[in-house]
């Protein structure tokens, strides 16, 4: 019988992840998106809320309790010693509870998990996968994209891109890089290859 198999799919804002996640989710995938869990882990009462609240103070905690993402952004966006403080704390608390989300899938008899990142948390989300998939798209497309679904101006997406890790970096911890600069229908099928390559038998 063959086991589960946990791919970590990542790739900058409009490269075209999320669709590349969507495919595997039409093939049997069970989906975990770690922006989500790691708003969950930043809730109040939650691992990492109290983590954040001790190092940054509870002048960051908002009127409704919440941490102030505004103020948070403020404080680590304009100092890189806070980012790597608050990424110090969080990253360990959200990989951990995605390893138990994982563990939960297994259980339950998935064939197939995918964990979609935009920044794949170092160490922790490396180890955590088999196999690592970067989706990567030549700029202009991803301005194009970002522009229509979001409604940005150029400028605007051409910034969210360039303050985003770049393509090499991406591609240093890819196992398999999909460009996806041609059709979706060129997607989809690139995506099927892959699986196969995998060993996972389309259903
Ligand atoms: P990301 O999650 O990386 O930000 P998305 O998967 O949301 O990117 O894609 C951004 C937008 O571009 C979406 O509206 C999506 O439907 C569209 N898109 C993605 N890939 C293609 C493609 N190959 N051809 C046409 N549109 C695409």
């Amino acid at each position: 019988m063959m086991g589960l198999l946990i791919i970590g799919v990542t790739g900058g804002i409009g490269s075209g992840k999320s669709t590349v996640v969507r495919i595997l989710q039409k093939y049997g995938a069970d989906v975990i998106f770690a922006d989500d869990v790691a708003k969950e882990m930043t809730e109040p009462g939650m691992p990492a809320y109290k983590e954040i609240i001790k190092h940054f103070g509870a002048g960051i905690i908002g009127e409704d309790k919440r941490i102030d993402r505004k103020k948070l952004a403020d404080i680590v966006f304009s100092d890189s010693a806070e980012l790597q403080v608050l990424n110090r704390l969080t990253h360990s608390i959200v990989v951990e509870r995605i390893r138990e989300l994982v563990d939960g899938y297994r259980n339950s008899g998935s064939k197939m998990v995918v964990v979609e990142a935009i920044v794949p948390v170092e160490h922790g989300f490396l180890d955590l996968v088999d196999s690592v998939w970067v989706v990567l798209a030549d700029q202009s497309s991803r301005i194009e994209r970002v522009m229509k679904r979001s409604r940005m101006t150029y400028e605007e997406a051409e910034r969210r891109i360039k303050s985003q890790m770049s393509d090499d970096m991406y591609i240093s911890i890819a196992d398999q890089i999909i460009y996806n600069n041609g059709s979706l229908e060129e997607l989809e099928e690139k995506v099927r290859g892959l699986l196969k390559d995998e060993n996972y038998s389309l259903p």
